[in-house]
């Protein structure tokens, strides 16, 4: 891959990686306000039905989170081989992954063959 292409998988990734940290601060934001409106005494789950839609939200604002930081977490891996040179060769076969799937899934560590085998596993 030439440096241009990697660069512009770097800008890519870097622009994930803010898009992800907004998402995180938003979800702690919105998480402070659920606490907030739960810390007023009625938020009862088992009789108040306000409450039961507090904890709706607050699972969903955790599964979001968890998706955000396993995001995170790919996003610096990805750069992390960008810098020691490894990025956009498959981790199973060693073979260069083909742009066209970086471009789709540019965390992506392996190629689409044993992205397959993986699954399987
Ligand atoms: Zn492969």
């Amino acid at each position: 891959m030439d440096d241009a292409t990697l660069s512009g998988f770097a800008a890519l990734l870097r622009e994930r990686r803010e898009a992800a940290e907004r998402t995180l601060l938003r979800n702690s934001e919105d998480g402070r306000d659920l606490l907030s409106a739960r810390g007023d005494g009625t938020a009862d789950d088992e009789h108040d039905p306000e409450g039961s839609t507090l904890s709706g939200e607050w699972a969903m604002l955790e599964a979001l989170r968890a998706d955000t930081e396993h995001e995170l977490a790919e996003i610096d891996a990805a750069l992390l081989r960008q810098q020691s040179g490894t990025y956009g060769r498959c981790a199973e076969c060693g073979r260069d992954i083909p742009e066209a799937r970086l471009r789709a899934r540019p965390m992506t560590r392996t190629c689409v063959a044993c992205a397959e085998v993986v699954e399987r596993r």
